[in-house]
């Protein structure tokens, strides 16, 4: 087939990417019919997803799962180490350069740009190499890291979350570079460490200056061909209460933080239900929740003993629509109010981890665009989603306000979980999915879209 291409021609590269064939006579100043130099945004996305080696991206994903990456500083190689060697090995085969800096002994960060043709924005594909405890062998029906493919489906701990979104990213970039980079901007790898637990992955990236300027991020975290645009937030406080130790037949000698606790869970419930009733529920992220998560009193043996100290953590997760700051001083007001009904007690509150709700404009530039390539792929329309928990997505919002969307193969609710998987097939689609993605988001950037 020729294609007579409408507008502009590039005449360089003049070869193939594989470096075998010629793709333009420059003795005759024409194209040869195996040219795949492309003008139609179209076209370039088609010539590079042929690039995609399925076969390729698979052995590499299983591959990753047979890696335990699994953050233990206990246990030799107990981190992302191997697992970060192993992306950093696939970038030196594929002659992608790289930058890798440890967020912490033995756990590094990845970090690689695919720069187009030319100079454009910079659009960020995140994706963690940690992945956590496989917790109790018995619960599994297969090895967690012997990488098992059963009826089309890579079983292990992390082939859902997410060594399949990132290897889908890794190959999707292998492929836009192979193809000959045709586009206006860079691609930004981020492999993190560490996502799982501190996020320190995430946040070294961050302080590197590696998101400066970004113009959007794609989280390739698991969502279940949903596209979403808003992430809960979360703050995670701890109450810690002081009382005074007596004998439980004479509790006017002691003060029993105990009963503060009490008050302090009831007095939460109530102060939920009236921040929950002063927004409607976001139609992304469901309502707001101020939930107590761990209460510790008292010994188990010491049934007649008022102790001294007592601890409770709250774990509130928020929509865009609840200021962090003035959430914290309602529930350290509300707890505040509990403990000075019960003399003698005092309490301390502090903000163990507070982290922003997000929110992108479904307009967007990249949202778009994801959903233009979801769509190209499947035949269907994706539907918006909220991401319950937090990514680290989380990390860049609070950062800089990236337009971000966090969207990749696997189910939502299989991370975590025994016998987790990922669908071969999806894995792929969604290495098609984010190549055109990205080609379509550095179009509509060049055309002014954003
Ligand atoms: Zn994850």
């Amino acid at each position: 087939m020729v294609h007579v291409p409408p507008i502009k021609l590039i005449r360089t590269p003049c070869y193939d990417r594989r470096g075998i064939q010629p793709t333009w006579d420059n003795t005759k100043g024409v194209r040869l019919e195996t040219d795949r130099v492309t003008t139609s945004l179209e076209e370039r996305i088609a010539a590079a997803q042929a690039r995609l080696d399925r076969r390729g991206l698979l052995d590499a994903l299983r591959a990753l799962v047979q890696i335990p990456s699994v953050y233990d500083p206990a246990v030799p190689d107990g981190n992302e180490r191997l697992a970060a060697n192993f992306v950093a090995g696939l970038l030196d085969d594929w002659n992608i350069e790289y930058r890798s800096r440890e967020v912490a002994p033995n756990r590094p960060n990845i970090v690689a740009d695919i720069d187009g043709v030319r100079p454009g924005p910079l659009l960020v594909f995140e994706g963690h190499t940690d992945v956590v405890t496989a917790g109790d062998r018995a619960a599994w029906d297969v090895d967690p890291f012997a990488g098992e493919i059963r009826d089309g489906r890579l079983y292990g701990r992390g082939a859902c979350d997410m060594k399949g979104g990132l290897a889908a990213m890794l190959f999707a970039a292998r492929a836009l570079h192979e193809s000959g980079s045709e586009f206006a901007g860079t691609i930004r790898l981020a492999v993190l460490a560490d996502e799982e637990g501190l996020m320190r992955g995430a946040k070294g990236f961050v302080a590197d200056g590696e998101l400066d300027g970004a113009a959007a991020a794609i989280i390739c975290e698991p969502e279940g061909d949903r596209v979403c645009i808003a992430q809960k937030g979360a703050i995670r406080l701890r109450v810690t209460l002081a009382g005074r130790m007596a004998h439980g037949a004479m509790p006017e000698e002691g003060a029993n933080p105990i009963t503060a606790l009490g008050l302090i869970v009831s007095r939460c419930r109530t102060l939920e239900r009236e921040i929950q009733s002063e927004n409607p529920p976001h139609p992304l992220l469901g309502p707001f929740y101020l939930t107590p998560t761990v209460a510790l009193a008292g010994e188990r043996e010491q049934g007649n003993v008022i102790p001294s100290s007592a601890e409770l953590l709250l774990d509130i997760r928020t929509t865009p629509a609840n200021d962090h700051a003035t959430t914290i001083e309602r529930v350290t007001a509300a707890v505040s109010a509990a403990v000075a009904d019960v003399n003698g007690v005092t309490c301390q509150v502090e903000v163990i981890d507070d982290r922003p709700s997000t929110e992108t404009d479904p307009e967007d530039p990249v949202v778009q665009s994801v959903i233009a390539a979801h769509r190209a792929e499947t035949g269907q329309h994706p539907p918006f989603g909220g991401v319950p928990g937090s990514t680290d997505g989380t990390i860049f919002w609070a950062a800089t306000r990236v337009p971000l969307v966090t969207y990749g193969p696997g189910i939502t609710t299989l991370p975590h979980q025994a016998d987790e998987y990922v669908d071969l097939d999806e894995v792929v689609r969604y290495a098609r999915t984010y190549i055109a993605a990205a080609l379509r988001f550095f179009d509509l950037m060049e055309r002014g879209g954003g």
